[in-house]
C-alpha cells in the first residue's frame, strides 16, 4: 500500500492538480489526457479495484459519484455530458492499483470505446 502512487497523491508526496477534495474524496487532473477533460476521482482510502468493493467502503464510491456531480457541474460538462470509466485489473486496463473513476468530456466521445466485436 505505501507503493501505491495513487496513496502517494493523497498524501502529498507527488503533486497532482488537484480539482476537488473532501473528506473522503480526492480528485485531479489525468496526467496523460484522452480527452479535453480527464479527472480522476479516487477514494481517499486505499482500494485495490472494483473486486474490492464491499458493504463495508461501498460509501466511497457513492462520495465519488456525488464529487463527479460536482466536478462536472463546475467544470461546465454536465450538461453537454461525459463518460465515468472505472478500469479493473489486466483485461479493464487497469495500470493502477488504487480504485479510480476517470471522468473524460468536453468532446463528443465515440462508442464503443474499443474497435473489437465479440
Ligand atoms: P488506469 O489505466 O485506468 O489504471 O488509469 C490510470 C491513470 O492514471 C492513467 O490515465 C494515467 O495517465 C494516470 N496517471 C498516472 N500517473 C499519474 C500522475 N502522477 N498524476 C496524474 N495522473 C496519473
Ligand atoms: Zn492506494
Amino acid at each position: 500500500m505505501n507503493d501505491c502512487l495513487f496513496c502517494k497523491i493523497i498524501a502529498g508526496e507527488i503533486p497532482s492538480e488537484k480539482v476537488f477534495e473532501n473528506e473522503s474524496v480526492y480528485a485531479f487532473k489525468d496526467i496523460s489526457p484522452v480527452a479535453p477533460v480527464h479527472v480522476l476521482v479516487i477514494p481517499k482510502v486505499h482500494i485495490d479495484s472494483s473486486n474490492d468493493i464491499s458493504r463495508e467502503n461501498v460509501h466511497y464510491v457513492s462520495e465519488i459519484y456525488l464529487a463527479i456531480k460536482e466536478i462536472t457541474r463546475e467544470l461546465g460538462i454536465a450538461e453537454d455530458g461525459y463518460r465515468v470509466v472505472s478500469n479493473c485489473n489486466d483485461f479493464g486496463g487497469q495500470t493502477v492499483h488504487h480504485l479510480h473513476f476517470h471522468i473524460v468530456g468536453g468532446k463528443e466521445l465515440g462508442w464503443p470505446p474499443f474497435n473489437e466485436r465479440v
